[in-house]
């Protein structure tokens, strides 16, 4: 397995944060800042500040994602928003399995999986997430966990179009918590998400597939957990919020 091989990609997740005004200064001050990095650079924001996001990024190295997406082209889902209405707009990513869609939102691994297919098909990136909860890392069904949610989430997602997905491991207990995995262990579930990628894709498709860690990653944190072999970047929650931490993320992950 040759780390080289594969796309760094550092991904902010604004989650339900920034008003219109707050999200242009955010944005207007991380340009600049990460305008050099040698790795992908996305921000994933809230529905609301898309059209924003799109437009003060026009022409710079940012890539635009959403939060979410629904399975369906369209019909009755109130409150809902569809893959087509994101890549129409110009959006690039969107974010699936998020633990909070998971936690709060009633997500399971089968509607994960009818978005992912549905974000596919519009075009969309997807930035897949997997991980365990905390009882779970205690029972040590760590694996079992990872491997059902990435086997489900990909069922009939084609070899092809797995390179339009990022897997992004995001230990529950980890997010939000200031509790960062260590980087050995972010490394160990990365490594065998890619085994089981492997099993189901070869080698060479796993090979080539980027798997971020997720979960309190910060500018202080950041490098160890990226110089990891099978770390290929990271899904950044609240240090995406602040355009310095998130820049110095960026930078860790282009040396
Ligand atoms: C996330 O929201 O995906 C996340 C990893 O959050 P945080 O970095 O705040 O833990």
């Amino acid at each position: 397995m040759n780390k080289a091989v594969r796309n760094a990609v550092i991904a902010g997740n604004w989650k339900m944060n920034k008003t219109r005004p707050e999200a242009k200064a955010l944005i207007e001050e991380l340009k600049p800042l990460v305008k050099d990095a040698d790795c992908g650079v996305v921000i994933c924001v809230p529905y609301t500040n898309l059209e924003t996001a799109l437009e003060l990024t026009k022409g710079s190295n940012i890539k635009v994602g959403a939060e979410n997406c629904h399975w369906a082209k369209s019909g009755a889902f109130t409150g809902e928003i569809s893959a087509d209405m994101l890549a129409e707009m110009g959006v690039e990513y969107v974010v699936i399995g998020h633990s909070e869609r998971r936690q709060y939102f009633g997500e399971t691994d089968v509607t994960v999986n009818k978005r992912v297919r549905a974000a596919l098909d519009a075009g969309l990136k997807v930035i897949l997430c997997v991980g365990e909860l905390l009882e779970q890392r205690e029972q040590g069904i760590t694996e079992e966990i990872c491997a059902m949610q990435t086997k489900v989430a990909l069922l009939g997602v084609s070899e092809d179009e797995l390179k339009n997905i990022i897997i992004a491991y995001e230990p529950v207990w980890a997010i939000g918590t200031g509790k960062t995995a260590t980087a050995d262990q972010a490394n160990e579930v990365n490594g065998y998400i890619r085994s089981v990628v492997a099993k189901l894709y070869g080698e060479k498709a796993a090979e080539a597939l980027t798997i971020q860690y997720g979960g309190s990653m910060n500018a202080g944190n950041a490098e160890e957990l990226l110089s990891k072999e099978h770390v290929d970047g990271g899904l950044i929650g609240g240090a995406s919020l602040k355009a310095p931490d998130f820049a110095t993320i960026v930078a860790a992950a282009s040396k």
